[in-house]
C-alpha cells in the first residue's frame, strides 16, 4: 500500500486513483485548478507544476510519482527525482513532449514513419515540403494535444504564412497519411523489466480528437500485433520505462506507421475498465509500485464511446445492455471531454447493436 502523488488532476488522475483505492494505495494530486477531476478522489496540492515547494511537499508526501500529461515542466521532474521515485522517468517525458525527439526514437529504433522534417524558421518550410510532400500536416513540436496546435496544407498557396499562422513557434511538417484506420497499442512495463500488452484497438478521430475506440481492433493483419509489440518493447526498453505507455499508429494498408506515444494512460485503453481483465490504470500502478503486471486479456468486444461537448441523458445511457458510464466531473463546453461510456459484449453483433443504440 503506497501514497502515490499525480502530477495533473484530469480525468486521467481521477480513473487512477479510483483504480488504486481498493488496492489500499491513497493519493496525492499535484494540480492548479483545486476543482480538477481528480479533487473528489484524492488529496490536493493546488499549485502551478513548476512551484518548487509544492513539489517537495509532495515528494514529502508519497513513496512514488507519477503524471497524466506528457507536458509537464522538466523542473518538476528536476525537482522530485532528488526525492522521490518518478515514473515513468524525466526521458519518456521528454521524448514524448516533441515530436521531432519522438520520431527521431522512432527511426533510430527501426520504427515506420510518415516522413517528416524539423521546421525551426519560415525560411525552412520550402525544403520541408520539398522532403515530406504535399498534403502535409504542420504541428507545433511542443505542447499539441486533440489536434490543436495543427493544420493540413494541401496545395502550394497553403504553405506562405503557415508557420507564422500556427506561432512561429518550432514545429514538424509531416506528410500526410491517407490512412486505412488508425490503431493503437496500450503496454505496460513493470519494475522489473516484465511486460504486458493490451490488444490493439481502433481508433475513429474527428476534428484531431478521439471519438470512438473499438476493442480488439476487428479484422486485424495476423502480423500486426506482433509488430506492434515489438515497436512497443523497443520503446519501453529504450526509455527504461516503468508504467503504461500507448502508442499511436496509423494503418496504410501497407505497414504501420508510428505518429506519437503518449507516456501515461491514454485515452484509448478506457475501454479496458470493464473491457479486459486488468485495467491500464490498475496496471500502471502495479507497474510504479513494482507489483506483478496483470493480464491484458480483453473480455470479449469492446467499444469506447467519448462525450464530448455535452452530457448526455445518463439514465438512457445506463439503459443499455453492457454499457457503463464515466464521468469526470467537468462543467460541459464545447470540445470538452466531460466523459466516456464503456461498452462490452460477447459478440462483435450484439457489440455493434449496442453502439448503435448509444
Ligand atoms: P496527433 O495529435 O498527432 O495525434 O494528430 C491528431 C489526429 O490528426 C490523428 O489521430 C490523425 O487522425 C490526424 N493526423 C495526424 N497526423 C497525421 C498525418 N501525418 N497524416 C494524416 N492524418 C494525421
Amino acid at each position: 500500500m503506497s501514497t502515490i502523488g499525480i502530477l495533473g488532476g484530469g480525468q486521467l488522475g481521477r480513473m487512477l486513483a479510483l483504480a488504486g483505492h481498493p488496492l489500499g494505495h491513497s493519493f496525492v494530486v499535484l494540480t492548479p485548478d483545486a476543482g480538477a477531476p481528480a479533487a473528489p478522489v484524492a488529496e490536493t496540492i493546488v499549485a502551478a507544476y513548476d512551484d518548487r515547494a509544492a513539489l517537495e511537499a509532495l515528494a514529502a508526501r508519497c513513496d512514488v510519482v507519477t503524471y497524466e500529461f506528457e507536458n509537464v515542466p522538466p523542473v518538476a521532474v528536476d525537482v522530485l527525482r532528488d526525492l522521490v521515485p518518478v515514473r515513468p522517468g524525466g526521458l519518456a517525458l521528454e521524448v514524448a513532449s516533441d515530436r521531432v525527439r519522438e520520431k527521431t526514437l522512432f527511426g533510430e529504433l527501426g520504427i515506420p514513419t510518415v516522413p517528416y522534417a524539423a521546421v525551426d524558421a519560415a525560411r525552412d518550410m520550402d525544403a520541408a515540403v520539398r522532403y515530406a510532400g504535399l498534403p502535409a500536416v504542420l504541428k507545433t513540436r511542443r505542447l499539441g494535444y486533440d489536434g490543436k496546435g495543427q493544420r493540413v496544407l494541401r496545395r502550394s498557396g497553403d504553405v506562405d504564412g503557415a508557420f507564422t499562422g500556427l506561432g512561429a513557434v518550432p514545429l514538424i511538417l509531416e506528410g500526410f497519411v491517407d490512412f486505412r484506420r488508425e490503431l493503437s497499442i496500450v503496454a505496460v512495463r513493470g519494475l522489473d523489466g516484465a511486460t504486458a500488452f493490451y490488444p490493439l484497438v481502433e481508433n475513429r478521430h474527428e476534428g484531431g480528437i478521439l471519438r470512438f475506440t473499438r476493442a480488439p481492433a476487428p479484422n486485424l493483419e495476423p502480423e500486426h500485433q506482433a509488430k506492434a509489440e515489438g515497436y512497443a518493447t523497443a520503446l519501453l526498453e529504450a526509455l527504461d520505462y516503468v508504467g503504461v505507455l500507448a502508442l499511436e499508429l496509423f494503418d496504410d494498408g501497407v505497414e504501420l506507421l508510428a505518429n506519437e506515444i503518449a507516456p501515461r494512460v491514454h485515452n484509448s485503453g478506457h475501454w479496458t475498465l470493464e473491457g479486459a481483465e486488468t485495467s491500464q490504470f490498475e496496471n500502471h500502478l502495479r507497474a510504479i509500485t513494482g507489483a506483478p503486471l496483470g493480464s491484458c486479456r480483453a473480455r470479449g468486444e469492446s467499444a469506447m464511446i467519448n462525450l464530448i461537448g455535452d452530457a448526455p441523458d445518463p439514465l438512457a445511457i445506463q439503459a443499455v445492455p453492457g454499457a457503463h458510464l464515466h464521468l469526470y466531473g467537468k462543467t460541459p463546453r464545447p470540445g470538452r471531454k466531460l466523459g466516456h461510456v464503456t461498452v462490452t459484449a460477447s459478440d462483435a453483433s450484439t457489440l455493434d447493436a449496442r453502439v448503435e443504440r448509444l
